[in-house]
C-alpha cells in the first residue's frame, strides 16, 4: 500500500507546560533514529526548546517553522541535518510567537502546517512535533496534521487539571479539522516512586485513559534535565542512563517491537 510508506505524523501536546513535552519530544525521535527510522523533529514551539535541545543554535538560524508557516516556504528548505543518528529538524526561534497572531486572518489558518507536509511525508518514517504549552492556533495546526496525538502527563497533584479541556479540543479537531485524528498514547512523566502521590497519579491516569497509557513510565532522572543544556538527546549524551534507557524502551512501544 502507498500509505506504508508514508511518516506516521505525531504531536505531543499538552496546554500545561512543564510537563515533559519537549523532552520526549527530542528524545522519543532521537531514540526512534537510532532504531533505524528517519525521523523529522517539528519545533512548533515559539521558546525553541526542540531546537536549542538538539544543538541547533536558535537565535542564528535563517531556516524556521516561521517561514512555512506564514511565509509559505517548503518544508525542505528549512530543514536542518542535526548531528544525530536519522535526525532532521525543522526548527523553530522566537519569531514564531507572532506567527500566532499573523495567522489569525490567513485563509486555512489551522491547515498550514498539514500543507507544508503533505510534500515531505513520503521523506520520513516519523514526523515528531513538539506543541507549545497552549491550545492557540500553533497547536491546531500541530493537531490537524497529525496522525496520532501524544499526551504527556506530569505525575503531580494537579496531574488530571486541564485534561478535560484537552480532549475537548482534541474531539473539537476530531470533528471539524481532522477526522481520522488519534490519540496515539498517554505517557506518565517526572514519576518519582518514593512518592505516594506519583503513584496514585498513575492509578487516576490509568483509571481515566485505561488501554491508552503507555506501560513505559519516565522516572524523574537528573541526566534527562541536564541533556538540552549540552544540546544532546539524553541517547547521545549519557546513554547509560535511566532516562536513556526509559526514553529507548517508550520508541520501542511506540514501533511496536517490545
Ligand atoms: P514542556 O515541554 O512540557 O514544557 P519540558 O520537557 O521542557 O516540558 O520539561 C520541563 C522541565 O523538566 C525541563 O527543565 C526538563 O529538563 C525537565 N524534565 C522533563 N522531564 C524530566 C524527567 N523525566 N526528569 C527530570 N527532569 C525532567
Ligand atoms: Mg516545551
Amino acid at each position: 500500500m502507498f500509505h506504508d510508506f508514508m511518516a506516521r505524523v505525531i504531536a505531543i501536546a499538552n496546554q500545561k507546560g512543564g510537563v515533559g513535552k519537549t523532552t520526549t519530544s527530542v528524545n522519543l525521535a532521537a531514540c526512534l533514529g537510532v532504531l533505524g527510522q528517519k525521523v523529522l523533529l517539528v519545533d512548533i514551539d515559539p521558546q525553541g526548546n526542540s531546537t536549542s535541545g538538539i544543538g541547533i543554535d536558535k537565535m542564528n538560524n535563517d531556516k524556521t517553522i516561521y517561514n512555512v508557516l506564514i511565509n509559505e516556504e517548503p518544508i525542505v528548505n528549512n530543514t536542518v541535518k542535526t548531528d544525530y543518528e536519522n535526525l532532521y529538524l525543522l526548527p523553530s526561534n522566537i519569531q514564531l510567537a507572532g506567527a500566532e497572531i499573523e495567522l489569525v486572518p490567513a485563509i486555512s489558518r489551522e491547515y498550514k502546517l498539514k500543507n507544508a507536509i503533505e510534500d515531505i511525508k513520503g521523506d520520513y518514517d516519523f514526523i515528531i512535533i513538539d506543541c507549545p504549552p497552549s491550545l492557540g492556533l500553533l497547536t491546531l495546526n500541530a493537531l490537524t496534521a497529525a496522525d496520532t496525538v501524544l499526551v504527556p502527563i506530569q505525575c503531580e497533584y494537579y496531574a488530571l487539571e486541564g485534561l478535560g479541556q484537552l480532549m475537548n479540543t482534541i474531539s473539537l479537531v476530531q470533528k471539524h479539522l481532522n477526522k481520522s485524528l488519534e490519540v496515539e498514547g498517554v505517557l506518565l512523566t517526572m514519576f518519582d516512586a518514593r512518592t505516594n502521590l506519583s503513584i496514585q497519579v498513575v492509578d487516576e491516569v490509568k483509571k481515566y485513559f485505561k488501554n491508552k497509557v503507555y506501560s513505559t513510565i519516565i522516572p524523574r532522572n537528573v541526566r534527562l534535565s541536564e541533556a538540552p543544556s549540552h544540546g544532546k538527546p539524553i541517547i547521545n549524551y549519557d546513554s547509560k542512563s535511566r532516562g536513556s534507557e526509559v526514553y529507548m524502551d517508550l520508541a520501542k512501544e511506540v514501533l511496536d517491537i517490545e
